[in-house]
């Protein structure tokens, strides 16, 4: 996907085109047109609870959290929950560095 900067763009069209009759439609366009967040990026925070064989998985953005069967967890604690490269509640990608 390719996202436009919609204030750089009438930006752009203000000082290249002014307020024309062409102008001004399309500034009317890009007032109305609909905006997407910026991509968040977050990582799995990841618990294993021994006990109960059982990985809570934490999003670190939203704090999201879930529980999945097995260890997610290695031997000096770095997450290693790869099921999900998005996060299903806050769409961060999880690509984040430490
Ligand atoms: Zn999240």
């Amino acid at each position: 996907m390719r996202a436009i900067d919609a204030d750089r763009l009438s930006a752009v069209l203000q000082k290249n085109f002014g307020h024309t009759g062409g102008a001004a439609v399309m500034q009317q366009l890009i007032d109305i047109a609909p905006t997407i967040d910026p991509v968040k990026h977050g990582r799995w925070i990841c618990e294993y609870d021994r006990e109960a064989g059982e990985t809570e998985v934490t999003c670190s953005v939203c704090k999201d959290a879930r529980t999945v069967n097995g260890c997610y967890v290695s031997t000096n604690g770095e997450s290693l929950y790869f099921e999900d490269k998005y996060c299903p509640n806050c769409g961060a990608r999880m690509d984040a560095d430490e």
